[in-house]
């Protein structure tokens, strides 16, 4: 029996949702791809909803749709995923990072505001927060940040859907819904909240920019007519800008639909879970846990320690596979070819040095996750023997 650090939960209700679309008229552009946007705009809280192909083409269009180019530089945080840097790049854009903050590993405003004021007026165009693990940034704080220097924001809630922080009138605000970023992107590969295989949404508030996306998910190609230049008759269609296809197929948005309905349950198993481990990890001073909050969204569940990898073998030879979230970006050989060194960002890399992600899926039953746990405390009773 494997214990992985994530998985998908696909129903009987998953594979019938799947099945009957692929008995439909239609395996991609069909009914399934606005229904899906509209239900996922409303579970998020945001005006509109674009599906696309997956979660890194939806950092992409974000990108595109903000106009980056090679004159453009945007920050982000070392410790996220590839594709949170990569979609700057695609673009042409410079890539620069602001050092997390070591208590709860997301962005430091302190350290972005230090970065932004160390260049001249006007240098940088945007942010790309990540709410990193399901721990939601506080986006009030940063927009206040990005109006000051009239920047544009990105939020990366692939770890957050369902995630949020109160704001400062004591609202929730939830990640991705629109009210702080200009644009907010998810995904649903399988280790996600919602798995779709492939797949990806962008949320968004702003009327302009979501149009803009629908048009350069399929190649900047319309047949609005309100947008034409021309119109020769029905079948007349007119290409305005260089977009792809990035679209997100019908079967997918079907899958999508269904696993919508059980996010909240999931949700709730997530943070039952990160609650048992750390009532199971407390008193254990050689364990340091995440911050319990609400809002916290569980996507990973991250401990830190001295024995990492010995740990992380350990683990792996009880079954257990246990993951780390991230080698710091700014490390990564494409990166330290742009310019990025070692020793740039000491609270990401020495956030790096500990951090391992313990399983962490809606499905885990109670005596997995004891078997963890008991693995773990041997683990470290063993070493300090
Ligand atoms: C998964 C993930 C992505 C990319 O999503 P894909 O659907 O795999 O392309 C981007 N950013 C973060 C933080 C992610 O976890």
């Amino acid at each position: 029996m494997n214990i992985p650090y994530g998985k998908q939960n696909i129903t009987q209700a998953d594979i019938d949702a799947v099945v009957s679309t692929l008995q439909s008229d239609f395996l991609t552009q069909g009914p399934k791809v606005l229904e899906f946007e509209q239900k996922f705009a409303n579970y998020i809280g945001s005006k509109y909803a674009v599906a696309v192909a997956n979660g890194t083409a939806a950092l992409h269009l974000c990108t595109l749709a903000l106009n980056v180019s090679n004159k453009s530089n945007v920050i982000t945080t070392p410790i996220t995923f590839a594709a949170s840097g990569n979609c700057i790049r695609y673009c042409g854009g410079n890539v620069f990072f602001a050092d997390i903050n070591p208590e709860t590993f997301l962005i430091d405003i302190k350290k972005l505001e230090a970065l932004i004021i160390s260049k001249p007026e006007g240098f940088f165009d945007g942010i790309i927060p990540v709410d990193f693990a399901g721990n939601a940034v506080n986006l009030e704080l940063i927009r206040s940040v990005a109006n000051k220097y009239n920047l544009w924001i990105i939020e990366d809630s692939c770890h957050s859907p369902g995630g949020y922080f109160i704001d400062s009138r004591g609202n929730k605000q939830f990640c991705g819904n629109g009210s702080f970023a200009d644009l907010a992107i998810f995904s649903f590969h399988p280790v996600k909240h919602i798995a779709c295989g492939e797949g990806g949404m962008i949320t968004t508030n702003d009327k302009d920019l979501y149009e803009r996306l629908l048009l350069l998910r399929t190649h900047g190609i319309t047949k609005n007519p309100n947008q034409l230049v021309e119109n020769h008759g029905g079948w007349y269609m007119e290409m305005h800008e260089l977009g792809y296809n990035y679209r997100m197929p019908d079967m997918l948005c079907a899958l999508g639909i269904s696993q919508l309905t059980r996010a909240e349950a999931g949700l709730k198993k997530r943070k039952e879970i990160a609650k048992r481990y750390n009532d199971a990890f407390v008193d254990n001073k050689d364990v340091i846990l995440p911050k319990f909050d609400d809002g916290h969204a569980f996507h990973l569940y991250i401990i830190q320690v001295e024995n990492r990898l010995e740990l992380y073998n350990y683990l792996k030879d009880n079954n257990i596979f246990t993951q780390v979230h991230y080698v710091p970006l700014h490390t990564m050989p494409y990166y330290q070819k742009l310019g990025h060194k070692k020793g740039d960002f000491p609270s990401a890399e020495k956030y790096y040095s500990k951090c391992l992600s313990l399983p962490m899926y809606p499905t885990l039953t109670s005596e997995e996750q004891i078997f963890v746990i008991n693995c773990i405390n041997l683990f470290l009773t063993n070493k300090n023997q």
